[in-house]
């Protein structure tokens, strides 16, 4: 029999118990820089040096921290169900946390990417880039990171798995981020819907919905148990 597809939207909020700040929840500050300062393409032509220092912190961060619960529990539905994540987060703990179907939609910060052929992807890990770090056909190099304001390429892809999903489960994110935020309405009528979030975020127009207003690292772990208990 085929197996329920579980289409799984993150957002900053499942990693915020692993140590990774969210930047909504800390004044518009974002580990103390201003997102328009570091976060996009303006950012990038105006202060190369600052933009890749902040990337570079994030990654020597992303060193250091750890899976959570919530990251575990999802990695546990594949023992049941076909689980697709769709993240918004730049983090690898999805990934660390054993997950196996992951889609970032915007970018990963364990890559970078040449500025004058995008194809050009280089795995960095936790590695500083700098100015003058170059691709191998001599372009800068750059985070694979879809900064504010640039297209989400993947955003096709995610809504057709959406469009899939029998359970969807929408953990961690305030639903105000576009368009990742209208990926929600892409879901067929028979899917029944799941919204971790300890904030309010906007549902209206969402029918077959459970709202959770829990912390991830305690609410996800018990409601993959009561899925994996009921199917
Ligand atoms: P967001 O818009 O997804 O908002 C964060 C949400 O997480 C809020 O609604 C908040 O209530 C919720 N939250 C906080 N603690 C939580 C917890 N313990 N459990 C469950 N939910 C919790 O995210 P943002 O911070 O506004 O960031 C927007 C974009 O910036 C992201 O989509 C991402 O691209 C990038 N970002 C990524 C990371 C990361 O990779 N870890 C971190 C910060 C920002």
């Amino acid at each position: 029999m085929n197996k329920k597809k579980i289409v799984v939207l993150t957002g900053a909020g499942i990693s915020a118990e692993s140590g990774i700040k969210t930047f909504r929840d800390s004044d518009g500050l974002w580990e103390e820089y201003r997102v328009e300062e570091v976060a996009t393409y303006d950012a990038w032509l105006r202060n190369q040096e600052l933009v890749l220092e902040f990337y570079n912190k994030r990654r020597r961060q992303l060193a250091t921290v750890e899976p959570n619960a919530a990251h575990k529990a999802l990695a546990r539905l594949e023992e049941k169900f076909d689980v697709q994540i769709v993240t918004q987060n730049v983090d690898d703990l999805h990934e660390r946390g054993g997950s196996t179907k992951i889609l970032h939609i915007h970018g990963e910060l364990v890559k970078v990417r040449s500025t004058g052929d995008e194809n050009l992807v280089y795995n960095v890990g936790y590695k500083d880039v700098n100015k003058g770090d170059l691709c191998e056909k001599g372009f800068q190099l750059r985070p694979n990171i879809v900064w504010f304001g640039e297209a989400v390429p993947l955003i096709e892809r995610a809504a057709e798995l959406v469009m899939e999903a029998d359970i969807m489960l929408v953990i961690g994110t305030s639903m105000v981020v576009y368009p990742a935020a209208g990926l929600i309405h892409y879901t067929p009528s028979h899917c029944k819907k799941y919204l971790i979030d300890p904030n309010s975020t906007p549902t209206r127009g969402i029918s077959n919905l459970e709202v959770i207003a829990e912390k991830a690292g305690t609410a996800v772990p018990r409601l993959v148990d009561e899925l994996l208990a009921s199917n």
